[in-house]
């Protein structure tokens, strides 16, 4: 996918040798694990943003990105659905 469609918390991530082979990868921010979506511990410098690469190419990084983003869409339906406002018992 392009890099420029990530979404939210979502960015790319790669090594030198993974823009090498141009074979970017999709980390998320904030989840504590210091590992791309694939499992890739994202010990050096970003390389494929400091080389602006415009694809993410691994496919595993690709394939859980779309899982992840189904995944949250529809958490974000159900909290929409049950968000029912606070009462009030005090009247
Ligand atoms: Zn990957």
């Amino acid at each position: 996918m392009k890099t420029n469609e990530l979404s939210g918390s979502y960015y790319m991530y790669g090594n030198k040798g993974s823009v090498w082979a141009n074979n970017a990868h999709i980390a998320k921010s904030g989840d504590g694990t210091h590992r791309t979506l694939c499992g890739i511990p994202m010990l050096a410098s970003n390389w494929a943003r400091i080389e602006e690469l415009k694809e993410v190419n691994c496919p595993l990084c690709n394939e859980k990105y779309n899982e992840q983003k189904t995944k949250d869409e529809k958490q974000t339906r159900y909290n929409r659905f049950f968000r029912i406002p606070k009462l009030d018992y005090r009247n």
